[in-house]
């Protein structure tokens, strides 16, 4: 499998160290508010890339840490009057919420910060030993940057760029601007643990640092996390690591691309800010899940609730498929009409597109467009009543069948029970346009006696009140039928 490495700017063959064990770890959220679309799709990303490397049969240990002591923490918990670790676990209780809904699976390991002080304290010494980072006379640590050769070789920076924008705080007591901080002396009314430097807390880039070594050896097959955390926070896990350390930190560098609202950045002050709840009030997991799969997963994703519906008339189509498969699957009598070739190659083609698309660099947005292809090789032939019939019609719509099944296990998309999932969309699609089923099925009973007693002039004024409503009605063979126009 080829794989982006933001570490050389390439595509490189993806090789893990350890024979078939494979080391990953992605920077997880900072505990302090509900997840919003950007971190919806960093997490479902990273599961899908778990998910692939898992079916390609590698041995996958997964560490997502939590923050859950950090500026924003403490900042909600004052405003809030609570204290900094319930802010925390209310909104990693949060986080489960959501990402339960979208599928994404548990990390291997799910380290919080607040559990690990001793390797970050450890860590720091180590780096003091070194001579890699110095304590201050009010209690500070930090990292001496221009002590570490190699910073800036992950985001392409040099020192001498950053040091425009580097600056000393007031109160900073920093030898360098370009010097980050490892540990900070306590303040009051903020949470504080005993260190030998005094009362204090750990810099936010310390975390990843001591907890993939702790859990993983170094270095990682892969560390992953959101584009805007390549600088400086990763930048700054490498300095911290690798000068501890004197070791590789990490193989691999995969970073996920930003999303953007109707092509503007995403931003509360913008007004155009969503939350993963917001978005789940209106849509189901799994179309959104599907959406953030539709974009590879390096370009921007534009997110508008347009595109949302476009995916989600997308799900519906591969749903409505495998509806109609499962539907002919029943059937019992088999005639022995042969397949054209064409059909038989075009499966192939795409079975063999989809592999190669996630082989190259996790292309689910090529991915997906093969399995589209299936499935509009399966209505080619439900739609031909001999094909349909015919043993070998059966068996490529198996065969189409299994391989969405093998698929949506990586995807984490398609695996529901057809007909639940569009009971559930229906439904979903329901409530969105203010429509309440049981008034529509009270019309459709009114409907069925004004027909029978021939009252066409009813029957129809129903049928136009309905589409007032937005609902469709269909006369099938089974009765009528209604849906969300
Ligand atoms: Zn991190």
């Amino acid at each position: 499998m080829r794989l982006y490495n933001t570490l050389g700017r390439t595509k490189q063959e993806f090789v893990p160290q350890r024979g078939n064990a494979v080391s990953m770890y992605v920077c997880g959220i900072t505990a302090y508010d509900f997840c919003h679309i950007g971190h919806a799709r960093s997490a479902v990303v990273f599961d899908v890339l778990v998910r692939y490397l898992r079916h390609k049969g590698y041995d996958v240990t997964f560490v997502r840490n939590f923050t859950d002591v950090d500026d924003k923490i403490i900042k909600r918990a004052n405003e809030v009057g609570v204290s900094s670790q319930e802010i925390a676990e209310k909104f990693i209780g949060e986080f489960y919420v959501d990402m339960d809904a979208l599928g994404v699976l548990r990390a291997d390991v799910e380290p919080k910060c607040t559990e690990h002080i001793a390797e970050m304290v450890a860590l720091t010494q180590g780096l003091i030993a070194k001579g890699h980072a110095y304590a201050t006379p009010s209690g500070d640590v930090y990292f001496a940057v221009r002590s570490f050769p190699g910073y800036g070789k992950l985001s392409g920076r040099n020192i001498e760029d950053l040091v425009s924008g580097a600056r000393v705080e007031p109160g900073e007591e920093k030898r360098d601007p370009l010097d980050f901080a490892l540990w900070k002396a306590a303040k009051p009314g903020e949470p504080s643990w005993q260190s030998p430097w005094g009362l204090g807390r750990p810099g936010w880039h310390l975390e990843c640092s001591a907890m993939s070594e702790k859990y993983m050896p170094l270095p990682l097959d892969i560390h992953g996390g959101g584009q805007d955390l390549a600088f400086p926070h990763h930048e700054n896990e490498i300095a911290q690591s690798e000068a501890a350390t004197g070791k590789d930190f990490a193989k691999f560098w995969v970073h996920n691309g930003f999303v953007q609202i109707n092509s503007e950045k995403m931003s509360k002050s913008l007004g155009n800010f969503f939350t993963i709840r917001d978005i789940l009030a209106r849509f189901l997991p799994q179309v959104l899940r599907y959406f953030l799969l539709t974009m590879h997963y390096r370009s921007p994703l534009d997110f508008s609730f347009d595109a949302l519906e476009e995916a989600e008339k997308g799900a519906r189509r591969v749903y409505a498929a495998l509806s109609q498969i499962d539907a002919a699957l029943a059937g019992t009598k088999w005639s022995k009409t042969p397949l054209p070739q064409d059909i038989l190659d075009e499966q192939a083609g795409y079975e063999q597109g989809f592999v190669e698309a996630f082989e190259d660099d996790l292309n689910t947005a090529a991915a997906l467009g093969h399995l589209f292809g299936m499935v509009r090789l399966a209505g080619r032939v439900l739609d031909d009543k001999a094909y349909r019939k015919s043993e070998a019609g059966r068996e490529l719509l198996a065969r189409i069948k299994a391989e969405v099944a093998k698929w949506s296990g990586v995807l984490g998309v398609f695996g529901q029970e057809p007909e639940a999932f569009l009971a559930a969309l229906k439904a979903c699609r329901a409530g969105r346009a203010g429509i309440e089923p049981a008034r529509v099925e009270a019309l459709l009973a009114e409907r069925l006696e004004a027909r029978k007693a021939k009252d066409f002039a009813r029957s129809d004024a129903i049928r136009d009140e309905l589409a007032a409503m937005k609902v469709e009605v269909k006369d099938t063979p089974q009765g009528q039928a209604w849906d969300v126009l």
